[in-house]
C-alpha cells in the first residue's frame, strides 16, 4: 500500500528484489500504526514519497540468505545499519552514519519494500532480526519493533529500577509500556501523568500505583521517564528528581522550546540526565522477552483497535480509530 503524499495511498505491485547475502524477504501478517506515521501522513513530519509507511509488524521468513529458518515467525528493528562505521562500532549503532529506516524509505531508491503496510517486507542485512515465541500473538508482537524496543532502550539508560520511584510523563504506547516494565524491573513505586484522563486510567490498568492529576510529581523521584516531548513534561521530569535521580529524555524528537537546567542542583545532586533514541539490536530481544514474560500486565483489549485491512488504510489515517494501536491485518 504505497503512501502517495498528503491522505493518499495506492495499492501497487513493487518487485521483489534480489536477495543480497545477509538479506530476508518476509511474508507480513500484522501491523500495527504508529503515531509517527499519523504524523508523516498529516504533514507534521518529512517522510519520503512515494514510500511504503509502517514499521511496526510480524511476520514469516519466505526467503532468506541470513542464518534464518525459512517459517519463522519473526519481529525487526527499525534501523538498517552498516555494522561498520564508527557509531556501529561503539555500539551506538541506532545512530549509524549510513542508517536507513524501516517504513521511512522512498519507492523510487534502493529499498522500495521498506514498510509493513505492504504483503512483503525486504530486511536488508543490517537489519537486526528477532524470532517471536508462539505465545505471543501477532498484534502484542508487532508492538516490540517500535515501542517496545524503544522502551527497553529507555529502561537500561535508567539503571536499576529495583526499589525506585519511578515517574513516567506521556502514556501513550511507550508510556504504557514504560509503565508495565518498571513495575515488572521492581519498581517500587510507578507515577504516571498524561493530561487526558482516559490515558492515565490506563496507565492504572498497566500496573502504575497513581495516576497524577497535574504534571507535578513530587520531588524525590528517583527516576524520570519523558516519553511526551512536551516541554512541560521535560521541565516536571527535571524539576521531580531526587539526589542521585536520573531522567532518561525520549520523547523530544521535534524541535522544542529550550530548557534551563540549574547546574549547581546538577551537581550538588548526583543528578543524571540522559537521551535515547531508537535502540540497539539487544533492546528488540528485550521487547519480545518482555511481551512474552509479561505481556499480560498489559490491557491490549484497550490499547488496541482493529483489526483493519491493508485497503482500509487510507481510512484508518484520514479517521483515526480509537487506542493506542490500529492493528492492520495483512494475511486476510
Ligand atoms: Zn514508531
Ligand atoms: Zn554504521
Amino acid at each position: 500500500m504505497l503512501w502517495t503524499g498528503g491522505a493518499d495511498f495506492e495499492s501497487r505491485g513493487l518487485a521483489v528484489p534480489e536477495l543480497a547475502e545477509g538479506d530476508s524477504l518476509v511474508r507480513m501478517t500484522t501491523a500495527t500504526v504508529c503515531g509517527s506515521d499519523r504524523h508523516t501522513v498529516s504533514g507534521r513530519r518529512p517522510g519520503a514519497c512515494p514510500s511504503v509507511l509502517g514499521h511496526e509488524g510480524v511476520g514469516v521468513v519466505e526467503a532468506t540468505n541470513a542464518d534464518l529458518p525459512v517459517g519463522q515467525r519473526v519481529v525487526f528493528a527499525v534501523t538498517a545499519v552498516c555494522g561498520e562505521c564508527g557509531h556501529c562500532r561503539r555500539g551506538l549503532s541506532a545512530k549509524c552514519s549510513t542508517v536507513a529506516k524501516v517504513g521511512h524509505e522512498s519507492a523510487r531508491g534502493g529499498w522500495p519494500l521498506s514498510g509493513t503496510y505492504a504483503s512483503h517486507i525486504h530486511l536488508p542485512k543490517g537489519v537486526a532480526v528477532v524470532a517471536v515465541p508462539d505465545a505471543v500473538p501477532d498484534a502484542v508482537a508487532s508492538t516490540a519493533g517500535c515501542a517496545v524496543a524503544t522502551v527497553m532502550a529507555v529502561l537500561e539508560a535508567a539503571g536499576d529500577l529495583r526499589g525506585r520511584r519511578v515517574f513516567v510523563n506521556g502514556v501513550g504506547m511507550l508510556g504504557l509500556i514504560a509503565v508495565a516494565a518498571a513495575k515488572a524491573r521492581g519498581a517500587a513505586e510507578v507515577l504516571a501523568f498524561d493530561p487526558t484522563p482516559a490515558r492515565g486510567q490506563l496507565a492504572l490498568a498497566a500496573g502504575a500505583d497513581a495516576s497524577l492529576d497535574q504534571g507535578d510529581p513530587p520531588a524525590d523521584i528517583d527516576v524520570a521517564l519523558e516519553l511526551s516531548g512536551a516541554d512541560a513534561g521535560v521541565r516536571s521530569c527535571l524539576a521531580s528528581l531526587a539526589i542521585g535521580g536520573t531522567a532518561v529524555l525520549a520523547g523530544s524528537v521535534t524541535p522544542s522550546p529550550e530548557v534551563g537546567i540549574d547546574p549547581e542542583w546538577l551537581v550538588r545532586g548526583w543528578r543524571t540526565v540522559t537521551g535515547v533514541h531508537n535502540y540497539e539490536p539487544r533492546h528488540l530481544r528485550q521487547a519480545v522477552d518482555f511481551l512474552a514474560a509479561n505481556g499480560s500486565r498489559l490491557p491490549w483489549e484497550q490499547i488496541l483497535s482493529g483489526p483493519i485491512k491493508l485497503a482500509d488504510l487510507a481510512q484508518e489515517f484520514a479517521a483515526p480509530s480509537d487506542g493506542l494501536r490500529t492493528v492492520v491485518s495483512i494475511s486476510d
